[in-house]
């Protein structure tokens, strides 16, 4: 196991960080290019988040950019990483605090929590017609994982993704999910032909394509396909944003989303109605038969619901897809779906000042690249204002990008203005090694993030 006596030969700050993904990574990277000692903290075997389990399996590219981004950042010698270790039930936050010697503990766990289908009784037939997000993008991206062994090894939830399926949405993950849906119908009536293609394929190709390549057609394969309800309209998705306020940007954003909801009838096949809320379930003996929606139109500005409007849909399987919020930590306040924040900019949780949240967890939703940002913002702000660790040497950890210098600036002024937290004294550091090192041994961790990595590969 590796030997951590180094890291308490002199004071030194240290941080824990809650989550290990994209903006967990980030934000260890910049605090160990400091010399802060960072344990990392993550309930999974693999750091990922999102990156392994969120994105759809077709993003192979982007995924192993980013896995190799994380890689780089978590095998800092600074770093302390702790697989399979969940914050709030293996250690509970109290166990973080500046007491032990942690200077911060920065919450960038994501979020998993899908926000609930605003449907009465709709959540009784989870598993009887009704799916949440988050679990069955989990479920597509490894029900095919083998083990080292060859066998298979996904153990989690099941879903059997039925012709005619409906999703709920509008937002650029249920954009993913209907893709979904649709790439394994058509998988699944090619196999049964005989054909197998891979999912990068279908995805990469489209499905008209795919199936032209093998002398068929939709029309052949008969299958009636999933329909995605949206509440406002097309031009309102969520799926790309203004870069300002300006009526030609707006005219322009609006054009991008039309654009893709084209593209998605196209090349996946996929339907979209909009200006469809839903109301009320429908259910036949134990389970869910679709959804009773009621129209909507925007008036001056507002969306309002259209009396006499309502109609029934009906479906073997409702998708829900409106959201994902972080999970409750027993410790941290929470204010409606988000933590309880103080202060927005620099992500501090009320009456927990050394506690902040990053990444997803404060922006809510996002991409990687928000996430990223968030967390780069974020770190610089707890190293230089708040820690008031001021430029120094560096560890040679590579050229400071721009948000490091920036961060590095603000550790100037910090020298002379902020408040300097206190460094964890050696024994304090020693204590807190230890206390890493028992919890490796009992997650079978030796402290070697790549040999770790080569013993547990993603898919
Ligand atoms: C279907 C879908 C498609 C997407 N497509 C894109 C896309 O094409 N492009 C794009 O830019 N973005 C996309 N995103 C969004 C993007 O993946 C996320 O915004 C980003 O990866 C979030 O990074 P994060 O580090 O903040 O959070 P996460 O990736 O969620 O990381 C949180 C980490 O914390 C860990 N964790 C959680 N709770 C605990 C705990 N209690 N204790 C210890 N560890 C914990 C988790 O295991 C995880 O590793 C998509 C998201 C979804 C759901």
């Amino acid at each position: 196991m590796r030997d951590l006596a180094g890291l308490w030969s002199e004071p030194r700050h240290v941080v824990a960080i809650c989550g290990g993904a994209v903006s967990g990574a980030e934000a260890a990277a910049a605090c160990a290019r400091r010399g802060i000692v960072t344990i990392v903290f993550e309930q999974n075997t693999r750091p990922y988040g999102k990156i392994e389990d969120g994105l759809p399996r077709w993003h192979d590219k982007l995924r192993s950019q980013e896995y190799a981004r994380i890689d780089e950042c978590l095998s800092h010698p600074n770093v302390l990483f702790v697989p399979r270790t969940v914050i709030g039930r293996d250690l509970p936050i109290a166990e973080l605090g500046p007491d032990t010697g942690i200077a911060a503990l920065l919450l960038a766990n994501g979020a998993w929590r899908d926000r609930p289908l605003p449907v009465p009784g709709v959540d009784a037939y989870v598993g009887r017609g009704l799916a949440y997000q988050n679990p069955l993008v989990h479920w597509f991206n490894h029900y095919e994982d083998r083990g080292r062994d060859g066998q298979p090894s996904y153990d989690g939830p099941r879903y059997e993704l039925l012709d005619g399926a409906i999703v709920v949405g509008g937002g650029l993950a249920s954009v993913d999910v209907i893709k979904i849906l649709h790439v394994e119908l058509y998988r699944a009536a090619l196999r049964a032909r005989g054909i197998d293609v891979p999912v990068v394929e279908i995805e990469h190709q489209g499905i008209p394509k795919t199936l032209a390549a093998h002398g068929l057609s939709a029309e052949e394969l008969g299958i009636a396909g999933a329909t995605l309800y949206y509440r406002r309209r097309v031009r309102d998705m969520p799926v790309a944003f203004p870069k300002d306020d300006s009526p030609e940007q707006l005219a322009k954003t609006e054009g991008v989303r039309e654009k893709l909801v084209q593209v998605l009838a196209q090349k996946f096949l996929v339907r979209v109605a909009e200006c469809r809320i839903p109301l009320a379930p429908i259910v036949e003996g134990e389970r869910l038969l679709g959804l009773r929606f009621r129209k909507s139109e925007l008036q001056n500005g507002k969306l309002v619901e259209i009396p006499g409007s309502d109609h029934d849909v009906r479906a073997p399987l409702v998708i829900s897809s409106i959201g994902s919020v972080p999970e409750p930590l027993d410790g941290i306040g929470r204010k409606g779906e988000l933590y309880d924040f103080a202060d927005m900019k620099t992500g501090q949780v009320r009456g927990l000042s050394h506690v902040f949240g990053l990444g997803n967890v404060l922006t809510g939703q996002g991409n990687i690249k928000d996430s990223r940002e968030n967390a780069r913002e974020i770190s610089g702000h707890l190293i230089a204002d708040y820690l008031g660790v001021g430029v120094g040497p560096r560890d040679g950890a590579g050229v400071l990008d721009s948000a490091h210098v920036q961060a590095a600036g603000r550790g100037e002024q910090a020298a002379g203005g902020a408040q300097q937290r206190p460094k964890a004294a050696p024994a304090q550091l020693r204590e807190l090694c230890e206390r890493v090192r028992a919890r490796w041994s009992a997650v079978g961790y030796e402290g070697d993030y790549r040999a770790w990595l080569l013993a547990n590969p993603p898919s």
